[in-house]
């Protein structure tokens, strides 16, 4: 099934008032590409400011705590992210993972509160450069996605997996084709598997150095309907190739 591809931007710990310009810059030349959803996950003291910046862009956030309200210093509740205008957030990406020793249950906890509250999730999942040297690394995202799905979808599709192998975050190195192909038919048949035809509706979205250089060619693999890109976000001039290529690949409509 082609699937509109999601090309979504993680501003991570980068971005303060001044680019918000940048923010206007991407969702406006965004337009221009229909074909594609397109969304920007910015620093949580920016998503109210960008939101309405841009009406009608998506403004995401890039982690949601997994209760709605209490005793939690410093940390954000779907409710929240709603209330300041983000219609997506990002969970379980390796950074907090690793940083702030995110469990999969907790991840999963996570996805649960965001797509309760109504948002779009974006769950990503990877393996270390040690995993994939180990040749582990299919039976470890499966692994890891296991742990980290959501009990149930409730009939919807606002879930999107990204996989991020974490040696290629940031690195520029990406892994062949090939091993993105196996990983996303390996996602794809394990989601089928728990959600049933729900499972083939998921976005499957590749992570990691993804740049206006390669976009092309790990959009034209099977089972990539997106991808979740870092440092070449930041920029309109980087990002918005990386959207024309995902409107010019197959599976867009
Ligand atoms: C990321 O952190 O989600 C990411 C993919 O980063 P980069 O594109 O910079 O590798």
């Amino acid at each position: 099934m082609a699937l509109k591809k999601l090309v979504a931007g993680n501003w991570k710990m980068h971005g303060l008032s001044a680019d918000l310009a940048e923010v206007k810059a991407i969702a406006d030349a965004s337009r221009n590409f229909p074909a594609v959803d397109v969304a920007l996950c910015v620093p949580a003291i920016l998503i109210e400011r960008a939101a309405r910046a841009v009406p009608g862009f998506a403004i995401g956030g890039q982690d949601v705590h997994h209760q709605e309200q209490g005793a939690h210093t410093g940390n954000i509740s779907a409710a929240m992210l709603l209330d300041a205008g983000a219609v997506l957030t990002i969970v379980g990406h390796s950074e907090r993972r690793d940083a702030q020793r995110e469990s999969d249950a907790e991840v999963k906890a996570k996805a649960e509160a965001g797509l309760t509250a109504g948002l779009q999730v974006i769950l990503c999942v990877g393996e270390s450069l040690a995993v994939r040297e180990a040749g582990s690394a299919v039976e470890t995202v499966l692994a890891q996605l296991d742990g980290s799905l959501p009990g149930s979808l409730g009939g919807k599709t606002e879930l999107a997996i990204a996989y991020e192998p974490i040696w290629a975050i940031g690195t520029g190195r990406v892994p062949t084709s090939r091993d993105i192909a196996e990983m996303h038919a390996a996602i794809r048949a394990r989601l089928v598997e728990r959600f049933g035809e729900d499972g083939a509706g998921l976005r499957i979205l590749y992570g990691g150095s993804v740049k206006p250089s390669n976009a092309n060619e790990i959009f034209g693999i099977p089972n990539v309907d997106g991808a979740l890109v870092g440092g070449a976000s930041l920029k309109a001039a980087d990002f918005m190739p990386i959207v024309e290529a995902a409107a010019d690949g197959p599976g867009s409509f």
